[in-house]
């Protein structure tokens, strides 16, 4: 039972003993007026407990808590000491005759207030304060102040310093109650300074920053925000606890959060806002404090991409054109008269030179045609007839270079929904690369499978190998492993980035595993297509 059941139950069973040998109307009469002053007494202090409870600034509620003692014990004085380091300070006074209480913020070496906080227990004196307490007052009710959890805290004091009455059992009983009340109040505005000092100690940190950053709570309330995101997002000063949905109501965001209640901590999506801007984001969950989403503007980093495709297009295209002119009078020069054994070689290393750049030129546009989601109409295919048509086709370039190429197949035919040319473009790069990259009297095998949902191609080679630092670079625009054994392999560093743009419009993923000096295996996988459903073949 709590404090204030026990004290209507003690009120009840002093009326019982009152009760015995008096007038049955008298004594009914006295337990209901007993009762109902209670019962206003307990209401009074439920009044102020709720309102002491529902502060969080320290000061209120030591005021309202020092006010209402005075008041509900009838004590000449009220005041509140804390511990504040293993010191006693008194930090608020209500004096008899002042219609305020005074803050202050003294030490004091109360004994009787030492007693209490070390007992836990309250102390009710009457003429013998003196000594107790280096004041004269003639009696004094004091109860700690001990919220759940944190330890005696301090002292809430009543003190009668001019009139000689003592304190009482009520009186003891409704300050204990107040204490209860103004402990926990309390300790919830000490948690909330210090939340709101972390806040704002964060929140500095934050402002200056050029990225939209916004943390949430666990339940996706907002809590801090850069003023990049406050103003990219209008976020104001009333945001602070309100729902993120109720200030962004973007769906990428939406489902940025739902992602990462789904799949884990940290994620990345590209965010597009209706004014068109772009934002590359990261949100991250950070046990107890919530949700942190970071976000940079890329809308001119997008923008500079776009026109640097489009330029690479429009230029590739218009060169591409004169060197087909160029490439086909070379061709023709030994039809014009016999040439030298110089003009042979002159002609054979311009030729040469000119399938490099027409090979550079052509992957060039096929990337930006790729990206720009050009022939990329898809079709219900045989991947597996696929696999099988493309090492036939590279078996004699295998041979010519010492290499054995074998195609591994499943029985059952394997059925995707993709783009003929280009899977085809894929299979020739990777399959090209193995040989290139390989090492005399090496191999290359080709498998195509199936596991669950997917379909699964490798490209195994004993080749070289890639350093491990490298494997995840070699999908870049560009990028060539340097080493001795590369040193004189012919490329562009464009073939695995078509390679990577094409499975991914596919809605697959590839990636190489690899050792060096033993060889690589890339594998991409690409969703498979339900059997049952796929009726007429496609070539
Ligand atoms: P490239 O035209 O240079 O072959 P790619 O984009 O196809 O361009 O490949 C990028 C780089 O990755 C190559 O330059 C090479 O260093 C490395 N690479 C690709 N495939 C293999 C492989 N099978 N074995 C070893 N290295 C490879």
């Amino acid at each position: 039972m709590n404090r204030i059941g026990e004290e209507l139950e003690r009120t009840h069973q002093s009326a019982d003993v009152a009760a015995d040998g008096e007038p049955l109307d008298a004594t009914l009469a006295e337990v209901n007026r007993r009762l109902n002053a209670r019962l206003q007494e307990l209401n009074a202090i439920y009044t102020v407990g709720k309102s002491v409870t529902s502060s969080l600034d320290a000061r209120e509620i030591l005021d309202r808590v020092v006010l209402a003692s005075v008041n509900l014990t009838q004590a000449d004085d009220g005041f509140i000491i804390l511990r504040e380091d293993g010191r006693l300070f008194r930090r608020v006074v209500k004096r008899q005759g002042n219609r305020y209480t005074e803050h202050q913020h003294e030490e004091t070496s109360d004994s009787v207030a030492w007693q209490v906080i070390r007992s836990g227990r309250p102390a009710m004196l009457h003429r013998e304060t003196k000594i107790a307490t280096g004041y004269l007052a003639r009696a004094l009710l004091y109860v700690p102040l001990e919220a759940p959890g944190t330890g005696p805290m301090g002292v809430l004091g009543v003190v009668n310093r001019h009139k000689d009455i003592p304190f009482a059992e009520a009186q003891l009983f409704a300050l204990s109650t107040l204490a209860d009340f103004a402990a926990i109040a309390l300790e919830n505005a000490r948690l909330f300074a210090s939340r709101e000092a972390e806040r704002s100690r964060l929140s500095g940190i934050l402002e200056q920053a050029t990225e939209a950053i916004i943390v949430t709570d666990p339940r996706d309330r907002l809590w801090l925000w850069s003023d990049t995101a406050a103003r990219v997002f209008g976020i104001d000063a009333q945001a602070q606890g309100r729902p993120l949905d109720a200030y962004i109501d973007n769906p990428d965001i939406r489902l940025l959060f739902s992602q990462t209640r789904q799949e884990g901590r940290i994620q990345h999506a590209e965010i597009t806002l209706d004014d068109g801007r772009v934002f590359n984001a990261q949100l991250s969950t950070i046990e107890t404090v919530g949700h942190v989403v970071v976000m940079q503007d890329i809308t001119h980093l997008k923008e500079l991409d776009r026109l640097k495709s489009e330029f690479v297009s429009t230029v590739s295209h218009d060169l591409r054109t004169p060197l087909t002119t160029i490439q086909g009078y070379i061709e023709l020069l030994d039809r014009a008269g016999p040439l030298n054994e110089m003009q042979t070689d002159f002609v054979g290393r311009a030729l040469n030179s000119l399938t490099h750049i027409t090979s550079l030129i052509s992957d060039l546009l096929d990337i930006g045609r790729i990206e720009a989601g050009y022939d990329l109409e898809m079709h219900q295919l045989r991947l597996d007839d696929l696999v099988r048509t493309t090492v036939e086709a590279t078996q004699t370039y295998a041979i010519n270079e010492g290499l054995e190429l074998v195609a591994e197949l499943p029985r059952a035919p394997l059925w995707v929904l993709g783009n003929q040319r280009r899977l085809r473009q894929v299979l020739d790069n990777l399959i090209s690369n193995a040989i290139k990259y390989n090492r005399p009297d090496g191999w290359v095998r080709v498998s195509a499978n199936q596991d669950g949902e997917y379909a699964i191609v490798q490209v195994r080679d004993s080749g070289i190998g890639i350093p491990p630092e490298e494997e995840a670079r070699i999908f870049d625009r560009f990028y060539r492993v340097q080493s001795p054994e590369t040193e004189d392999v012919r490329g562009t560093g464009l073939g695995l980035s078509i390679v990577k743009s094409v499975i991914e419009k596919h809605k697959g993923r590839i990636w190489v595993q690899s050792s060096m000096g033993k060889g690589s295996t890339f594998t991409f996988v690409l969703p498979k297509l339900d059997v049952s459903r796929c009726v007429s073949p496609v070539t």
